[in-house]
């Protein structure tokens, strides 16, 4: 009977799999013509000095379907990494990005605001990522000094080298880079300080419980030093408090992201709130 019912749990496992499996098919093919369908749009998240002041702003990208609503990048970004789309939409992003920050300097040439754009590994990795940067920024000649490109540690798994040439490639051309999620992946410090960074972004799971839990304190201090040491700044995802955004402060991190500041917001909304003289 043991036998039996293991059986049968194998059974209902292998259907949950194929429903699950299916979800993802149609999700993919429902993702395929997410662009040229007009359902993906840019929102802007802002990046925050000491005194609270706009420094930056973290381009996250949003899918809204008329079924299924609105559909988080934590689900849709992975399909679109494992399934190669992440290329047409990770140039997508960066071109409305750039046309989005030229409006806005076109408006205001001294807006003093660093653009970031999350890129993915298999998107950085891809043959064609560089050219078509490359010529994007020469269409886009104004806003490069603005751009940051946001990286994950998985982009050192492979190729390290090649990763180092095409970053260096690219701050010629003005962009800088963050690594973002820091201390969730597996980067050896040894590639990093070979790495041509500007930024580390401490991940948004070590601050949440920053005031509670001793050893996120000490991980969110160990990467503010570290990033001292090495020269970079350091920011802090996820800030929802003035509590945490305090005892970061008093760690030395001085530049915060997080909702205590600003929520994602679609372009309009997020001029409204940071520059109410520029939005219209
Ligand atoms: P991320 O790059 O680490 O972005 C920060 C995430 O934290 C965003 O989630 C943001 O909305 C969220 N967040 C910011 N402040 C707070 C806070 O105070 N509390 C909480 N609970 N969350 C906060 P989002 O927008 O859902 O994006 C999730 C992830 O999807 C991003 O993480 C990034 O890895 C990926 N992603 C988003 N847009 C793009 C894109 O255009 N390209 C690529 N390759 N990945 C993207
Ligand atoms: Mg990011
Ligand atoms: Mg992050
Ligand atoms: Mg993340």
């Amino acid at each position: 009977q043991a036998k039996a019912a293991g059986k049968n749990q194998t059974h209902l496992f292998d259907v949950a799999m194929q429903i699950k499996a299916s979800a993802r098919t149609q999700l993919e093919s429902e993702l395929r013509q997410a662009i040229t369908k007009q359902q993906l749009q840019l929102y802007f998240q802002g990046l925050h000095d000491q005194h609270g002041h706009l420094v930056g702003a973290e381009v996250l990208l949003r899918w809204f379907h008329p079924e299924l609503g609105s559909v988080s990048p934590a689900v849709f970004i992975p399909i679109a990494e494992e399934s190669g789309l992440i290329f047409e939409i990770g140039s997508w992003v960066i071109e409305q990005a750039c046309q989005q920050l030229a409006q806005w300097l076109e408006r205001a040439p001294d807006l003093q605001l660093k653009l970031s754009i999350n890129i993915s590994a298999r998107q950085f990795h891809q043959d064609g990522f560089l050219p078509q940067v490359l010529r994007t920024l020469e269409r886009f000649n104004k806003v490069r000094q603005a751009l940051q490109f946001e990286l994950t540690e998985s982009i050192l798994v492979s190729r390290v080298e090649e990763v180092v040439t095409k970053m260096n490639v690219l701050r010629n051309y003005g962009i800088a880079f963050a690594l973002d999620d820091f201390g969730t992946g597996y980067s050896s410090l040894s590639y990093l300080k070979r790495l041509p960074l500007a930024l580390l972004k401490i991940d948004r799971s070590f601050i949440d419980d920053i005031l509670h839990d001793p050893n996120d304190a000490a991980i969110a201090s160990t990467v503010i030093a570290l990033s001292k040491a090495l020269g970079l700044d350091v920011i802090a995802e996820g800030v929802e408090t003035l509590a945490q955004r305090n005892a970061l402060a008093e760690l030395g991190c001085y530049f915060y992201q997080g909702y205590y500041f600003s929520k994602p917001l679609p372009a309009s909304e997020f001029m409204q709130l940071h520059c109410p003289e520029l939005a219209h």
